[in-house]
């Protein structure tokens, strides 16, 4: 039985509508939703090495919608519930399992900041609600809520919509659904730079030869900054390393994601029964995907105390991958300025993979009509040079939902 490709292998072209750079989710998903909701088909994603190759086949897959501001949990709740309808729509299974996702707590601080994200929640419509310990327990009968660790639990912040969808079926799934509309996904091809004459965006240059485009999307993850700076522009983004790992096939036991701030970690169990897990990002800024000892150390040690029954479970594989954060660990979605035709959709930090299908329908809309979506607006690069940060960060430095 031969097997069917998922995508049509094309020719580069001389000349395209619009030019995403980035084979990840939001470069496939823009492309998927220019075709589809916009008629311009005549477009290409350009990736320098092949389709999921960045943070959108490296990510923990955690999908969740209870942001810290309104304006994130807007757009995260809609991408929450983009999943089923993309399933269906592009039918492919994503194995989205909506499991759940649960912040322990471990002090009053941090509890307070949860009861205002809680708030904040559900003034948008978005189930999530504070638990104490015991509660905490009852989710998850696996959890230590003794007083005898480190960071003793408090309660929890329980958002049920929550939970996984395998990360690299939702590029296959994109890049498939884009290509039956004729978008070209070009693999093994780098953009070298980019192309401006009078302050509008002409097109790219590559290592297999030069585009002309009216429209480009920079959606390179990590490598968005260095994208941007081809086009003479600075962005606030530090590329940081994140790593993950996941252990040996367990029987279930963790049937939530759980996430410490306090411990800088969080876990699911995959279908396959591996404790998938995660820490924080490296402090440095740096372009290495190479893994050090000290985070299987701290996995182990951190992972142990919130979920004693992992105590002797082994490591199987471990990686890195680079995350694009900004000040305020907020996206930067603009577009139009200061170059006419050229869009930005970076600064994702580890936050961009359960927003990755939802932005490229607003990131299309975006090209498309060359106005900015009203619920993209308060993700305009603009907002730094006017002191307008998203205050997202707030969220995560105090009861820390690290993914
Ligand atoms: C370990 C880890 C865990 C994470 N966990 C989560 C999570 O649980 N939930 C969540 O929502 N997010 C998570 N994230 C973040 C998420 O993975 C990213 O924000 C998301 O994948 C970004 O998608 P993207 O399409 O913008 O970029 P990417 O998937 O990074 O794709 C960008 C692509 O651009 C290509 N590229 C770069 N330079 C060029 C060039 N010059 N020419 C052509 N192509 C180029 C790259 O090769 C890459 O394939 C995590 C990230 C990591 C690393």
């Amino acid at each position: 039985m031969g097997s069917k490709r998922l995508w049509k292998k094309t020719r580069l072209k001389k000349s395209y509508d619009a030019v995403m750079i980035g084979g990840g989710i939001h470069g496939l998903a823009a492309a998927y939703f220019l075709a589809r909701d916009h008629g311009i088909t005549n477009v290409a994603v350009i990736e320098r090495r092949y389709i999921g190759f960045g943070g959108s086949g490296r990510n923990t897959a955690i999908v969740r919608a209870n942001q810290r501001t309104q304006g994130n949990v807007r757009l995260y709740d809609e991408g929450l519930k983009l999943w089923a309808t993309l399933i269906r729509e592009l039918d492919f299974n994503m194995m989205f399992y909506n499991c759940g996702n649960l912040n322990t707590l471990h002090s009053e601080a941090a509890m307070g900041a949860a009861r205002l994200a809680v708030c904040t929640a559900q003034l948008s419509g978005v189930r999530s609600e504070l638990l104490d310990r015991k509660q905490c327990k009852e989710l998850i009968p696996a959890l230590n809520i003794e007083d005898n660790i480190t960071y003793p639990i408090l309660g929890g912040m329980y958002h049920p919509p929550g939970g996984i969808v395998r990360h690299d079926a939702v590029a296959w799934a994109l890049a498939k659904g884009a290509s039956r509309y004729g978008v070209h996904i070009h693999q093994n091809t780098e953009v070298t730079n980019i192309n401006v004459e009078k302050g509008k965006v002409t097109g790219i240059i590559t290592n297999k030869g030069t585009l002309k485009s009216p429209r480009v999307l920079i959606c390179a993850g990590g490598y968005g900054a260095l994208l941007a700076q081809m086009a003479g522009i600075k962005l606030p983004i530090h590329p940081l390393t994140i790593q993950a790992m996941v252990t040996q096939p367990l029987k279930p036991i963790l049937n939530h994601v759980i996430s410490s701030g306090a411990y800088h970690v969080y876990a699911n169990q995959t279908l396959k029964g591996e404790i998938a897990t995660g820490a924080h990002m490296d402090p440095w800024p740096n372009y290495t995907t190479n893994t050090t000892p000290y985070y299987m150390k701290h996995q182990a040690e951190a992972l142990t105390e919130l979920l004693p029954c992992l105590k002797g479970v082994k490591f199987m594989r471990h990686w890195a991958g680079i995350a694009d954060m900004t000040p305020d660990m907020a996206p930067i979605l603009h577009g139009n300025d200061p170059i006419e035709g050229l869009y930005l959709d970076v600064g994702w930090g580890y936050f961009g993979f359960k927003s990755g299908p939802i932005t490229g329908k607003y990131m299309a809309e975006y090209m498309a009509k060359a106005r900015r979506p009203q619920i993209l607006k308060p993700f305009s690069l603009r907002r730094f040079e006017q002191f307008r940060h998203t205050g997202e960060t707030a969220g995560a430095f105090s009861y820390g939902p690290w993914n």
